[in-house]
């Protein structure tokens, strides 16, 4: 299979150079992606209706008699129709082809075919629009659709998957280990990679499917199991000892006993109490829980011990953020805090750089400028990266290449379901924050339509002249203009129309570094007062005097990311407030904000999400730095995932490198999909 992955698609019978192009457009290389080039669902051909017995406007199946050679009619410039009927003995059905002058050879009349199409028209005058069709000895069963593009047609990808099927050697290593095979049911993968081209019937399909489901999990789980033995397999760092109590006497609060409980958790790993490699551990807490303290308990024991600590964000804000709690944090302390960002001048950043090398800095807070091949560490012991999902997999690795395998923390700020959690973090432990810092008033959840926007504007405006602050989140308002414009002309019109007396500031995507940065401290500073901002304020930001935020057009939006926005308010003791403008007309739409009213527990909102939009929101826009699965899906294949997860554990117990040789072909299809991960970048 491997060395099929290396044959070009274009040695491929049917597919010449130009046909190869559109199949690099589908990111089809080889003869082995093509194979696992999964379709994306199947016609049932198998049991044709009689014409009388078709239902309008579904596809279905239907076998008939050509009753004439096709007409042709020009009826306008570049728009030719081709028309015939077709009866099955007792009733007849017309056929309408657009556009099609192979119709008038490749349909006989006399000739019996299946056709498969949508009925429409009358109970008298029955049509069916562009049918697809087989000769009844040559019809499929069960037709694959795949995904297509201009030029190349499901039905042509499906022609060359009969000739990669050919190349697919009969007696095919299977890949997967034959107790494995045994224990989960699991078919063979020669009879696998044909049953889901071409099965016979849809067990059949149903067999291949699952088989290659596991396949692609267990891969991946394999894959990201490795990794993380990999990371703990090395180890020079002494065992920490812990400054926990000392740390908690620089909070002016006291710490919950969530954050207490993940703090000694990373503290186990770290002081080699459990085992002895480096820590790598996921801390997921929803909005406010207070994941900055738990990250700063950490750094603070590791400077403690002699090592240095680095801390990345995925924005400049936050990096910026973080660096000010830090600094007041450490304040009484001699740790030494510093800040890297891109937007660093030239000077100042040779200047860090210096003082990271000669360890002179203790604790550094940066952006993804941290990972430049400029920035090294005197005695690097602890990376933590926040808002992990917005890093991919290599990234965390790059950071923590610095060091002499320093300790990994991740924190996420995305709950999601655990289950997710160990497909996409399969190479952490985790740590969940599952209480809220004390003296939190839930926030106040709101769903309305737009006619009812000036009263929500005049709830905000008492609430300015109160001193208060407010958030305004407008996305882009016309399809073409860029957020400039739209988050522009909504503050103008804000600041002619409805708080003529007071500061509004702007903040989106497009500006500089600086910009932000200034904008961000100048609203903490409580020099501006409302806020109107594209979703770049998502992650992470914290100014507790702004208590209300309204964001328009709702319904765009992930629940998940809504309960992300929302968090930026009720991040203090005040009353909050967050108001979901919608004029959406669809009733799911509105069920869905609703959610958002009853709970502001973020693991539930996830798993509402889940339910509701599948996973793209969490696998969306390749988020995760994981490689796309093909035929996995993340919201159905949970049970599966997990027998995946526990079959890759065993496999590994005994072959820890896959290098016997019965692991051979797993080997190469770990490597396989994680190079082709590694190759993908990330985001
Ligand atoms: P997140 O988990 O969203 O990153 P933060 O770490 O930014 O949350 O914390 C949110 C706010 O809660 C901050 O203002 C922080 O100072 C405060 N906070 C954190 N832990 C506690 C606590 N135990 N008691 C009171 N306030 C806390
Ligand atoms: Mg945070």
């Amino acid at each position: 299979m491997a060395s099929l992955f290396e044959q070009d698609i274009q040695t491929l019978k049917s597919v010449g150079e130009k046909r190869a192009k559109l199949f690099h457009k589908l990111g089809v290389f080889s003869v082995g992606a093509l194979l696992r080039y999964y379709p994306r669902h199947y016609e049932d051909w198998s049991q044709p209706l009689t014409i009388e017995q078709t239902p309008f406007n579904q596809p279905c199946a239907i076998r008939a008699t050509v009753l004439y050679k096709p007409t042709e009619t020009r009826i306008r410039k570049g728009m030719t129709l081709y028309k015939t009927s077709v009866t099955d003995g007792i009733k007849d059905l017309q056929l309408t082809f657009f556009n099609n002058p192979y119709i008038m050879n490749t349909l006989k009349q006399g000739q019996e075919y299946v056709f498969y199409g949508k009925v429409t028209g009358t109970f008298l005058k029955k049509e069916m629009r562009v049918p697809e069709f087989y000769p009844v000895n040559h019809a499929p069963s069960i037709c694959p659709v795949y995904r297509q593009t201009e030029g190349l047609s499901s039905r042509m990808i499906s022609n060359a998957m009969k000739h990669a099927l050919i190349l697919l050697p009969n007696q095919i290593k299977d890949p997967i280990p034959y107790e494995v095979r045994m224990e989960h049911q699991l078919c063979e993968l020669s009879y696998a990679l044909e049953q889901i081209h071409f099965p016979k019937d849809m067990d059949c399909m149903i067999l291949a499917k699952k088989r290659l489901i596991f396949e692609e999990l267990f891969t991946l789980q394999l894959g990201l199991l490795q990794l993380k033995s990999r990371i703990k397999k090395e180890t020079s760092l002494p065992p920490l000892q812990d400054y926990t109590q000392e740390f908690f006497k620089l909070l002016p609060f006291t710490p919950t006993n969530a954050q207490k409980c993940a703090i000694a958790e990373a503290m186990a790993d770290m002081s080699h109490s459990i085992h002895r490699h480096p820590m790598s551990r996921l801390i997921q807490g929803d909005v406010g829980s207070g994941k900055t303290v738990v990250a700063a308990a950490l750094c603070h024991s590791v400077v403690k011990n002699g090592m240095q600590a680095a801390i990345m964000a995925p924005t400049e804000i936050l990096a910026q953020q973080h660096y000010l709690t830090m600094l007041s944090i450490f304040e009484e302390t001699n740790i030494t805090v510093g800040l890297l960002t891109g937007s660093l001048t030239a000077v100042k950043k040779r200047k860090l750089t210096e003082q990271l090398k000669n360890g002179s800095i203790h604790l550094v807070i940066g952006t993804h400028a941290l990972i430049s091949d400029t920035v090294s560490f005197e005695n690097l012991g602890l990376v933590i990266t926040d808002e992990q999902h917005r890093f991919g997999v290599a990234q965390r690795s790059s950071l923590a290449q610095k060091g002499n395998q320093p300790h990994i923390l991740v924190m996420s700020a995305t709950p999601i379901p655990r289950t997710l959690a160990l497909m996409i973090y399969g190479d952490l432990d985790i740590s969940v924050l599952n209480e809220m810092p004390p003296g939190r008033q839930k926030i106040e959840t709101y769903v309305i339509s737009s006619r009812k926007r000036p009263r929500a504007l005049q709830y905000i405006y008492t609430h300015l002249n109160a001193g208060r602050q407010a958030y305004m989140i407008c996305p882009l308002i016309e399809q073409n203009s860029s957020d400039l414009v739209s988050v522009e002309q909504y503050a103008n019109s804000l600041q002619k129309e409805t708080f003529p007396d007071k500061v509004i500031g702007i903040l989106h995507g497009k500006m500089k570094p600086k910009e932000k940065e200034a904008i961000m401290t100048a609203f903490s500073n409580k020099e501006i007062d409302v806020l109107v901002s594209t979703t770049v304020v998502e992650v992470g930001v914290d100014v507790p005097n702004a208590v209300i935020i309204l964001i328009e057009n709702a319904e765009r939006y992930g629940l998940s990311q809504l309960h992300q926005l929302r968090g930026r308010v009720g991040r203090g003791n005040l009353k909050s407030t967050c108001i979901l403008v919608s004029d959406a007309q669809n009733e799911e739409a509105v069920a869905r904000l609703k959610i958002l009213c009853s709970t502001s527990d973020g693991f539930r909102i996830a798993d509402e999400d889940l339910h509701l939009r599948g996973p793209g929101d969490f696998f969306g826009e390749k988020q995760h730095g994981l490689p796309n699965l093909k035929i996995a899906d993340m919201a159905e294949d949970m049970d599966t995932l997990q027998k995946a997860q526990s079959a890759a554990q065993h496999i590994l117990l005994q072959d820890p490198m896959l290098e016997q040789s019965k692991h051979q072909g797993l080997n190469a299809q770990v490597k396989q999909l994680f190079s082709i991960f590694n190759g993908q970048g990330f985001h």
